[in-house]
């Protein structure tokens, strides 16, 4: 029986949500399979095989899945980037802009020590205005972001561009263009 199937065609795409006109990539199909999530969690982490990587950071919610599973892989620890107001510690913030609007995002000021050699981990990055400011609030206590993974990569909304601009590199699986 055929075991191969790409990635990309294990993605599912919801019309109109959250809002009308939006494609939404849901990857909640690629996760409940799994070939598909452990083939994902091996491409993500591939390039960094047997290289030194302190922690890995994820991004609520789905950021949290992916990179539980890539710091494991990694033998590395796992941080939380969280919406405000949900972790228990002090924390160190940092505002973004949304497509309407703005909102915070912080994480514990003790997660990451200075220097350590951090990769960022997200399901999907569209105009990179989430992840640019995950890199930088890495940034803000120390943290060398060695890289940004993302399942998915939107290459029309520029956000892995903005993330090279500012010397993080960038690892995406599927392109939806
Ligand atoms: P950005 O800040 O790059 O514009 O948007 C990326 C953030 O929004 C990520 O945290 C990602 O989880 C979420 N996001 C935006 N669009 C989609 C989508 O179509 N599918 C999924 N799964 N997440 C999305």
């Amino acid at each position: 029986h055929a075991v191969t199937t790409n990635l990309k065609d294990i993605i599912r795409t919801i019309s109109d949500y959250p809002r009308p006109g939006i494609e939404f990539r849901d990857i909640t199909t690629l996760l409940g399979d799994a070939r598909a999530f452990r083939r994902a969690i091996d491409e993500l982490v591939q390039p960094w095989a047997g290289t030194k990587i302190d922690k890995v950071a994820g991004i609520e919610a789905r950021g949290f899945i992916l990179g539980g599973a890539v710091a494991h892989q990694l033998s590395a620890g796992f941080v939380p980037i969280r919406k405000k107001g949900k972790l228990p510690h002090t924390t160190v913030r940092i505002a973004y802009s949304l497509e309407y609007g703005v909102d915070e995002m912080e994480m514990h000021q003790d997660a990451v020590r200075p220097g350590e050699r951090v990769i960022l981990v997200d399901d999907l990055i569209a105009t990179g205005g989430t992840a640019t400011a995950a890199a930088k609030l890495l940034r803000q206590i120390g943290a060398d972001v060695v890289a940004a993974c993302f399942v998915i990569d939107l290459p029309d909304l520029g956000g892995a561009v903005k993330l090279r601009a500012m010397d993080v590199p960038v690892g995406t699986l599927i392109e939806f263009a």
